[in-house]
């Protein structure tokens, strides 16, 4: 398998427990942030091949695109709905922004601060950037304190303003990003052809099937 998202430390997934109405409705709003920005939409899962399993566990984390076949996420009780979202969206193929090639043109990563063993979430990766901007207000870019060791900042901006790190939405880049990934708004990503679900970022087929424990898989 390929590199776990790593954002926080997941356990052994071990929590196969039902999932009470308000972490529904949260897994829900999570979906629509999402889908109503793009449009990637989200099924429930019957019998396809490749899917997504939302588990409890010990953190907030995912695989970067698609595993094959069932395909864990992990939303713990301390995550919140947009930190659920920033997992879908590794799901769907995105690595973290401030990973990106060009990072050090924007942002100077603080080494000596970092949590020993963690660094590799500050190590460049090739994600693909879409030829998009680089943006500190992405859900995909680390805040400013992320596993920090001793209380002083990991990630700093190398210009003034910018705060990075917001869990609330996705940026206007964010959806840029993904529509062009999932080839929105043109032919193939029109939403009429309803194809079987790949979670590739190569994959222009956007219905996203997911399950939760307990449920028909
Ligand atoms: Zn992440």
């Amino acid at each position: 398998m390929a590199v776990q998202e790593g954002d926080i430390l997941v356990s052994v997934c071990k929590h196969l427990y039902g999932w009470g109405a308000h972490r529904k409705s949260e897994i829900q709003s999570a979906f629509d942030m999402i889908s109503g920005a793009t449009c990637i939409r989200f099924k429930k899962h019957t019998t396809e091949m490749n899917y997504i399993m939302i588990m409890a566990g010990l953190g907030c984390a995912s695989y970067i695109g698609s595993q094959g076949g069932r395909q864990p996420l992990f939303f713990a009780q301390k995550c919140s709905v947009g930190n659920l979202c920033h997992e879908l969206i590794h799901a769907l193929g995105l690595h973290h922004e401030h990973t990106r090639k060009d990072r050090n043109d924007f942002i100077d990563i603080l080494w000596q601060n970092i949590v020993p063993g963690k660094e590799k979430n500050f190590k460049v990766n090739e994600g693909d950037t879409q030829n998009l901007m680089y943006d500190k207000d992405s859900i995909m870019h680390y805040g400013q304190y992320y596993f920090s060791k001793n209380g002083l900042p990991t990630l700093e901006s190398k210009s003034s303003g910018g705060k990075m790190g917001q869990r609330s939405h996705l940026s206007q880049l964010d959806q840029m990003r993904l529509n062009k990934l999932y080839k929105c708004g043109t032919e193939h990503g029109a939403f009429n052809h309803l194809h079987h679900v790949r979670l590739t970022s190569q994959s222009d087929r956007r219905c996203f099937y997911f399950s939760l424990p307990g449920e028909r898989q």
